[in-house]
């Protein structure tokens, strides 16, 4: 190839996840092994990925699960056909039979227009383990895709805001909106304002608090923008009588590193978790966020550094609902009367089990509560999952292809609100409310509880 057609190639839309450091095109194909043979070596992957690599029946049940593909008809959404990407190569490269039999096996060696490719397919999957319910291999795509774009991230192919947020967050300002600590205090201050003025009762959002039962941290984009679901929160906390704390150095908790790199997953994850352990906290609570919690869920016990291990993750609604089992919590349903329908937010549903808890605090706190169709581990993903959400390039495609499911959905539902309790689904859902024209609002689980508890016999 040419200069001119290298150049004129990487301007095609085809690559809008380039960082400063993209590798040239010759050096690509060697990193690109290097880096699958390290990945083969860790412990957390081999035994994963030698079999989701090593079997797929090509049946193709997977593909009508997907919501993408079941969309666009298009082959590069096809869940077995992306992973073969990655098949084609491992077998090429790293199993004996591949390396005798080469394309009988399925085995091939990869070039630089199979990494063109990668790029592109390994950024139109959500990650959200849809089709892997049915598969009966059960071959996990979602992590194929994972293992793809960890890859294509140390040659230089990676959404540039998710790294640049994430050198934010591991930096001085410490979150990855960087907004500055004065600014966040001010805006917690706010929030107890508005929770006295509401209620008429001085309900904390406490700082700091050496040895709280609950650690707290929310996404950053929660305190701001959300502010209903903080404040909902903050009074579930209060009428359970629990202990809690928020932490000046570390209340946000993105992290990006799920979607594109183990390295910086590791260093945002210890950062949360010494934030906790210095101030004697014994439990992680993360708010309203699927992402976030998946990473404590899954990756505290292979990457938080052994003097952690003791801690604990928890997802804000396991808390709730411990607090309403043990009759903690009252609700007066009376002040949610709107018909409200429920989104299962892939990280907490396939990803982490929560299906019924946040159902069993809904009907609580809601007069008429109706389920969307399919659900729990069938339900459709938001349409931006996978980190997908933040990356602007792909707004028209999330709107469209990604997203059309799910606005049948909840069109179907006929409710006025959907909860939706994770903020990257909350963001999502709300663009294709407005793009679609839906005649409905998007709400998260604690704001629906904040309205509705009862504080020390005031309603
Ligand atoms: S359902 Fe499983 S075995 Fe069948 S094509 Fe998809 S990944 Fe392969
Ligand atoms: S993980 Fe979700 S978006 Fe990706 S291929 Fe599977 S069903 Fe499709």
């Amino acid at each position: 190839m040419t200069k001119e057609n290298e150049q004129n190639q990487e301007k095609d839309p085809k690559y809008p996840f380039r960082s400063e450091k993209l590798l040239p095109r010759e050096e690509r194909v060697v990193r690109f092994l290097s880096t699958l043979q390290d990945i083969l070596g860790a412990k957390i992957y081999n035994l994963p990925l030698d079999t989701y690599l090593g079997t797929c029946a090509k049946c193709n049940n997977c593909a009508e699960q997907c919501q993408v593909y079941q969309t666009s008809r298009d082959q590069r959404d096809l869940p077995a056909w992306r992973s073969d990407l990655l098949r084609k190569v491992y077998k090429k490269y790293f199993t004996t039979s591949g390396k005798l039999l080469g394309r009988l096996v399925g085995a091939e060696a990869l070039t630089g227009e199979d990494i063109d490719n990668m790029v592109d397919a390994f950024y139109r999957c959500n990650m959200c383990r849809r089709c892997g319910v049915n598969c009966p291999l059960a071959v996990d795509n979602a992590l194929v895709t994972r293992v793809g774009r960890v890859i294509l991230e140390r040659l230089g192919f990676v959404p540039t805001n998710m790294t640049v947020s994430t050198r934010a967050q591991l930096g001085e300002v410490g979150n990855t909106s960087a907004i500055p600590k004065a600014a966040f205090i001010d805006t917690l201050d706010f929030l107890e304002e508005e929770l006295r003025d509401e209620t008429g009762i001085a309900i904390p959002i406490p700082r700091d608090v050496e040895g709280a039962e609950f650690f707290f941290a929310a996404p950053v984009s929660d305190y701001i923008m959300e502010a209903d679901t903080l404040l909902g929160i903050a009074k579930t906390f209060y009428a359970a009588g629990a202990s809690w704390t928020v932490s000046m150095e570390n209340f946000d908790a993105i992290n990006y590193g799920l979607f594109y790199s183990d390295a910086d997953l590791e260093k945002v994850l210890n950062r949360l978790l010494e934030a906790a352990n210095s101030l004697k906290c014994k439990t992680i609570v993360i708010g309203e966020c699927g992402h976030a919690t998946k990473v404590g869920l899954l990756f505290q016990k292979v990457y938080g550094r052994p003097e952690y291990q003791g801690m604990n993750f928890k997802n804000i609604i396991e808390v709730s609902h411990s607090f309403l089992t043990e009759g903690k919590l009252a609700f007066d349903s009376t002040k949610n009367p709107e018909t409200i329908t429920y989104h299962d937010p892939c990280n907490l549903g396939r990803g982490s089990g929560l299906y019924e808890q946040p159902r069993e605090l809904l009907k609580a706190a809601v007069m008429h509560f109706v389920e969307m169709t399919p659900n729990r581990q069938m339900n459709y993903c938001c349409g931006g999952g996978g980190g997908l959400v933040v990356v602007e390039d792909l707004h028209d495609w999330r709107m469209s292809t990604a997203g059309q499911k799910k606005v049948e959905q909840l069109r179907a539902t006929g409710a006025k609100l959907v909860c939706a309790p994770c903020a990257n689904c909350k963001k999502q859902i709300r663009e294709l409310v407005h793009a679609h024209k839906l005649d409905m609002e998007v709400v998260g689980l604690h704001d629906l509880l904040g309205k509705a508890i009862v504080l020390s016999g005031k309603a």
